[in-house]
C-alpha cells in the first residue's frame, strides 16, 4: 500500500504506511476499548507533549483546525470581552474573519507577510485599547513558513495580563515549546500536521482554569469547547457526537511513533535538517527563499518562482508529480512563488529525490 507520491504539502502530509495501517479495524464510538483505551491515553500524551507544568488539560474536536480555531474564539471570549488578531500571513487573518463572523467585539494588527510579528507591536496595541481582554496570533504561519517570535509575544500578552491564544497548527509537535512555560490559555493544532496523523480532528491544549471560564460562552453547539471538554472528562473520553475513529485510531500510532523517533527534539532536528538540504540544493539550482533566515521555520518554505518567461507552476508541478513529488502553491499575496513543506514521513533522502526531480524538468 505504497502511495504513488510524496506530500511535502503543510498537511495532509505523507504518513508512514503503519499509521494508514491502524485504520484497517472499526471502533465503537461508546465502548470502552475505544474512549478508555484510545481517546484518553491520547488526551493525556498531548498534555505530556505540551508542557511538565501542573494544571493543564486537552480535548479534541471534529473537523479540520479551522474549527478548533472557530471553538476556541467561539467559546473563550465573553460578551464583554475583547479579541486583539495579530497577523501577517493568511492564517492570521483567517482568526480575524472567523472573530467577525461570530460577532466578536474585534481589534487587529495586520503586519506584511514576509515580515514576522513583534512583542513591540502587541505591547503597543494592547497599551492603545484597554478592552481588549483576549490576544491571538499564529505561531508557525503557513503561508510563509515564518516563525513568529513566541516566547517574546507571549510574554508581552501576559506582562499585560490578557487571555492569550495560540494557533500553533503547524509547529506543535514538530518544534519544541512548553505551553505552560509561555502561560498560553489556549493551544490549538490539528491530527494531520507535525504528530503525523491523518486528517478528520483537532485538538486544544488548556490550562484548566482558563477552560472553566468557557463555561456557557459558545456561539455554537457542535463547537463549543467547554462541553466537548465536560463530556470527554466526565465520560471517560467520550465525545457528544460521532467521533472520526480511525483517525483517531491513527492518531495514536502516530504519538507512538513520534515517541520512537525520540520526541519532540528528534522530529524537530530531522525537520531541520530536511530543510537545510533542500535551502541548499535549492540555491545550487539558482533558487532562493523568499523568507529571512532568521524567521524561517523548518516546517514549510516559500520560494520565489522564476523570473524566465518559461516558467509556468502548472507545468512545473505535473512534472515533478510524474516523478512522484507534490509541491504546493504559493500563498504569498502579489508574489509569484510556490512551497514545499520538509515535514511528515520525509527524510533527507526524500530531499534529494525531490532536488534531482526538480532538476529534470528545470527551464529557467
Ligand atoms: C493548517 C493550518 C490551519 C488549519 O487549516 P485547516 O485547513 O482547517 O486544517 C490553521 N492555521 C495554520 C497556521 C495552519 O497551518
Amino acid at each position: 500500500m505504497n502511495n504513488p507520491y510524496l506530500l511535502l504539502t503543510p498537511g495532509p502530509l505523507s504518513t508512514s504506511a503503519t499509521v494508514r495501517e491502524v485504520m484497517m479495524k472499526d471502533w465503537c464510538t461508546w465502548d470502552d476499548d475505544y474512549n478508555q483505551g484510545v481517546v484518553q491515553p491520547i488526551r493525556r500524551q498531548l498534555v505530556r507533549l505540551a508542557t511538565a507544568r501542573p494544571g493543564y488539560t486537552s480535548v479534541l474536536m471534529q473537523g479540520s483546525g479551522t474549527a478548533g480555531v472557530e471553538s476556541v474564539l467561539g467559546s473563550a471570549i465573553p460578551a464583554e470581552g475583547k479579541l486583539l488578531v495579530l497577523s501577517n500571513g493568511a492564517y492570521g487573518r483567517r482568526m480575524g474573519d472567523i472573530a467577525r463572523c461570530l460577532g466578536l467585539s474585534l481589534a487587529t494588527v495586520d503586519v506584511a507577510d514576509t515580515e514576522p510579528l513583534s512583542a513591540e507591536l502587541l505591547t503597543r496595541a494592547l497599551a492603545a485599547d484597554p478592552a481588549i481582554s483576549h490576544v491571538a496570533f499564529v505561531h508557525c504561519e503557513t503561508t510563509t513558513g515564518i516563525l513568529n517570535p513566541l516566547a517574546e509575544l507571549c510574554q508581552a500578552a501576559k506582562a499585560a495580563g490578557k487571555t492569550l491564544i495560540v494557533d500553533a497548527m503547524s509547529s506543535f509537535g514538530g518544534v519544541p515549546m512548553d505551553v505552560g512555560d509561555l502561560a498560553i490559555d489556549f493551544l490549538i493544532s490539528s491530527a494531520n500536521k507535525c504528530i503525523q496523523g491523518v486528517p478528520g480532528f483537532c485538538f486544544i491544549i488548556a490550562r484548566e482554569a482558563s477552560m472553566r471560564q468557557c463555561e456557557g460562552r459558545a456561539r455554537s453547539v457542535s463547537l463549543d469547547l467547554f462541553d466537548q471538554w465536560q463530556c470527554m472528562e466526565q465520560q471517560g473520553g467520550k465525545w457528544r457526537f460521532t467521533s472520526p475513529t480511525h483517525v483517531v485510531r491513527a492518531f495514536a500510532q502516530a504519538l507512538t511513533e513520534l515517541e520512537l523517533e525520540g520526541g519532540v527534539a528528534a522530529r524537530h532536528h530531522r525537520y531541520q535538517s530536511n530543510q537545510r538540504a533542500l535551502v541548499d540544493g535549492m540555491a545550487r539550482l539558482g533558487c532562493e527563499p523568499l523568507v529571512a533566515r532568521d524567521w524561517q521555520s523548518p516546517i514549510i518554505t516559500v520560494f520565489a518562482a522564476p523570473t524566465s518567461p518559461d516558467y509556468d507552476f502548472k507545468r512545473f508541478y505535473i512534472g515533478l508529480k510524474e516523478q512522484g513529488y507534490v509541491i504546493y502553491p504559493g500563498k504569498v499575496s502579489a508574489v509569484d512563488c510556490f512551497r514545499i513543506g520538509t515535514i511528515g514521513e520525509v527524510y533527507q533522502a526524500d530531499v534529494a529525490g525531490l532536488l534531482a526531480a526538480i532538476e529534470n524538468v528545470i527551464y529557467w
